[in-house]
């Protein structure tokens, strides 16, 4: 079957990972978290003490990242590795969420990722999540979807997933920073966070996973069949 590309953009903490997990595992495609390799760099800048408004430092700095991911079986998900480390549990960190929409909106760093995304997704066959993959990373992804719902909801399921990691954050705290990150992911000059025009809307404030997953696979089979109805016209 013809491996396409699948972006799945939108707001923070709507379900995106976890949607785009359970989609890749059902297709057997690969999973990229484009989020994780902006925390893994913000994670870098902090602990060299990058100046961020420095482009020759930031260009220096990029060119010793070293990003990927690698799947750990005790934990059966990709963890992100920095340089060789493991770095999973230290970039979901609330200093990291406070300070990665101000690394991210930096030029240098959106071109070296985005660049490294497009190479991970060239072979197509990739679930890919962030804030850009629909338009400037695969703008012509056969399937995009952007995500969203409602801020109190996105909170709440964002306390929790910390709780999971042992990690007692206040929901004003959270809710405070999801709002912070979203006005400066969709504010910026360079990939700001938008619908493509071509993307289907999920709001996910009252939906299951489940539904989530079944909202995404049932667009990525109306495209396969579309596609394939379009080969046999031409055959024909
Ligand atoms: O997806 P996650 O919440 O982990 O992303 C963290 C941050 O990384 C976002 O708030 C945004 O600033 C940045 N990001 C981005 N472009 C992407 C993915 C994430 O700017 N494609």
């Amino acid at each position: 079957m013809k491996k396409i590309v699948i972006a799945l953009d939108g707001h923070s903490s709507c379900g995106k990972s976890t949607t785009a997990k359970k989609v890749a595992a059902a297709l057997g495609y690969a999973y990229i978290d484009t989020g994780a390799m902006y925390r893994a760099v913000t994670l870098y800048m902090l602990r060299h003490h990058v100046a961020l408004t420095n482009p020759k430092e930031v260009c220096d700095a990029l060119d010793n990242i070293d990003i990927s991911f690698h799947y750990n079986p005790k934990t059966k998900r990709n963890e992100t590795y920095l340089n060789g480390l493991n770095v999973e549990d230290e970039i979901r960190k609330m200093y990291i969420s406070n300070q990665v929409s101000e690394v991210s909106v930096v030029p240098e760093v959106r071109h070296a990722m985005v660049a490294q995304q497009q190479k991970m997704g060239r072979k197509r066959g990739v679930v890919m999540d962030g804030r850009d993959i629909g338009t400037a990373v695969f703008p012509d992804a056969e399937v995009k979807v952007f995500m969203t719902a409602d801020v109190d909801t996105r909170a709440r399921r964002r306390q929790q997933e910390l709780l999971e990691k042992n990690q007692l954050v206040n929901l004003d705290e959270i809710r405070e920073n999801l709002q912070k990150r979203d006005h400066i992911d969709s504010t910026r000059k360079e990939s700001p966070l938008r619908r493509a025009e071509d993307a289907a809307l999920l709001d996910t404030s009252h939906m299951t996973i489940d539904e989530q997953v079944d909202f995404v696979i049932d667009k990525v089979t109306s495209k396969l069949l579309e596609e394939a109805h379009a080969v046999k016209k031409v055959e024909a």
